[in-house]
């Protein structure tokens, strides 16, 4: 059995550190590393104006296939060391302490830092006995009254590990954004056993259902040097799509995928879920605040930018109501279905946030005296009418296209509360996209109230092909399923701008990099325009 005596050779090694102070002298009397344990990275996340939620897991076998050795340790939480500086070479440190890997969590540690200067770039590494982590930058926020005129983001969702190579996340990196938000579909939880063209396969060759195989999964995308370096170049901010659980899920409700998809109980599936939350947290620079617990973790949250943006980050999944018409013997949720055979899909009370945090997304949003506000979630929200062979309206039940109510409710509240400047930011649909949202589509005199962007996969591949539908959707100013990447974006004073990044070949470790297309929202005009 792999287990951390393996990995720990002496506990006598303090003598070389008499330099250190005796806060981290005390708690490095532990251990020399046989194997360095730091294999997973760095990430922060949580920005305020005075500090960051700092990442790390220890894990020197990171794909132990013992679930009661995770990471290749057992039980037993570990104190390790923190430090910040002011430079990238770690010279001038300005705060340091001491941290705990905690073995509930898989060795993971979530470090709140605070009493650190606003708007600023501080470098940070872990230490654990004579084994360091990677350095990685992290930034906090502005203070809430400080004057800011831009911003620099970047978005990405989707990173099959099996589809191809992380380049997306790579040259992402090498933009130095201010911060990163993860859209979704950060693992893919199933093995891909059609596809005869993978790039490299999840490494234990099964699904993951359960906290030994989420973990694992985890483990594997973050041994991704592409991935590490995206997540130490700056925050991190993080909400869920599907595949961090399984396909198409929503609340306690899931399709089992095998030969034919079958419907099993909440009570059966929680248990599944609590699990993948689990792993979610354990790998996530999320706030120790909100623990999961359960079968739930609180993930949505606000990030204020002085007065120049507010970024919402929300949840379309965990409190989303039961996708319309789903249940034996309808045994999957994401379907093609028209309104006229299954009127619950009008249905006015169904919920794509769920009644808590669509009151807090809509009374923080009134609130809200930021020139630029950025709703991040996971799925594409403006509306896609298909057809059927004989004429009938056709909508995707996954994504908002299976709450329309719910949508129409959100718009409404983003119009009434004359919020500036909404935009939204999306994923899952594996193409680019830029919409214009309305709170009616199938009114051409509705206003166009926000706007939306849709970065295509890091890796995954396409999505569904809705090139013949554009002159049906006329608010769908731009698509393209061809390509996979990352979408960069710079707020001004003036204009928001979004650059739509494109990847050479998802196949090449090495791929290149180039614009695809360029949009901008100009200040107090909601709607996208070729830039
Ligand atoms: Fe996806
Ligand atoms: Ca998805």
């Amino acid at each position: 059995m792999l287990n951390r005596r393996r990995f720990l050779i002496s506990t006598s090694a303090a003598a070389s550190w008499l330099a250190t102070p005796a806060a981290l002298r005390a708690a490095s009397a532990l251990s020399t590393w046989q194997t360095n344990p730091f294999t997973l990275g760095v990430a922060s996340g949580a920005p305020t104006s005075d500090g960051f939620v700092l990442w790390t897991r220890l894990a020197p076998d990171p794909l132990c296939a013992d679930a009661m050795t995770p990471g290749g340790l057992c039980a037993g939480d570990v104190p390790l060391q923190f430090e910040i500086a002011s430079d990238d070479a770690m010279r001038n440190i300005v705060q340091s302490g001491s941290a705990q890997a905690e073995a509930q969590f898989a060795h993971s540690v979530h470090q709140q830092v605070r009493g650190l200067k606003p708007n600023r770039p501080y470098w940070y590494r872990f230490r654990s006995g004579d084994a360091y982590s990677a350095i990685g930058r992290a930034i906090t926020l502005p203070a809430a009254s400080a004057p800011l005129e831009k911003l620099h983001l970047g978005f990405v969702s989707c990173a099959n590990y099996e589809h191809g190579y992380f380049s997306a996340y790579r040259h992402l990196a090498e933009e130095q954004p201010d911060l990163v938000l993860f859209l979704g579909d950060y693992i893919y939880e199933y093995v891909d056993k059609v596809s005869t063209d993978l790039v490299r396969t999840h490494s234990d060759g099964v699904e993951a259902t359960d906290l030994r195989t989420y973990r694992n999964r985890y483990a594997q995308y973050r041994l991704d040097n592409d991935l590490q370096q995206v997540h130490a170049i700056a925050p991190s901010l993080v909400t869920w799509d599907d595949h961090e659980v399984v396909n198409d899920y929503g609340d306690l409700l899931s399709a089992t995928y095998g030969a034919a998809p079958t419907f099993p109980a909440p009570a059966e599936f929680k248990l599944r879920r609590a699990a993948a939350y689990q792993a979610f947290y354990e790998h996530m620079p999320l706030t120790p605040r909100r623990l999961p617990h359960d079968a739930q973790l609180r993930i949505y949250d606000q990030f204020s930018l002085g007065n120049f943006a507010q970024i919402f980050m929300t949840d379309t999944r965990q409190h989303r109501s039961r996708a319309p018409c789903y249940g034996p013997p309808n045994n999957v949720p994401g379907r093609v279905i028209a309104p006229d055979e299954c009127p619950e899909l009008l249905d006015e009370s169904r919920s794509m946030y769920g009644v808590s945090q669509e009151q807090w997304l809509y009374q923080n949003m009134a609130k809200s005296t930021a020139r630029w506000n950025i709703i991040g979630q996971s799925v594409l929200m403006a509306q896609v009418r298909r057809r059927s062979p004989t004429g009938k309206p056709l909508y995707w039940t996954d994504d908002w296209n299976g709450f329309p109510a719910s949508r129409r409710h959100l718009l409404q509240h983003v119009h009434d509360s004359k919020v500036s400047n909404p935009i939204v930011i999306g994923g899952d649909a594996h193409a680019y996209f830029a919409n214009d949202l309305k709170v009616n589509f199938d009114d051409e005199t509705s206003p166009v109230v926000a706007s939306e962007f849709v970065g295509t996969s890091v890796s995954s591949k396409p999505g569904f092909d809705f090139s013949d539908v554009l002159a049906e959707n006329p608010h769908m100013r731009y698509f393209n399923r061809d390509y996979r990447g990352y979408v960069s974006m710079q707020l001004g004073p003036k204009q928001l701008h979004a650059r739509y990044q494109a990847i050479s070949d998802p196949r090449d470790r090495d791929a290149g990099v180039r614009t695809l297309q360029e949009f901008v929202v100009e200040d107090g005009k909601p709607g996208v325009q070729p830039a």
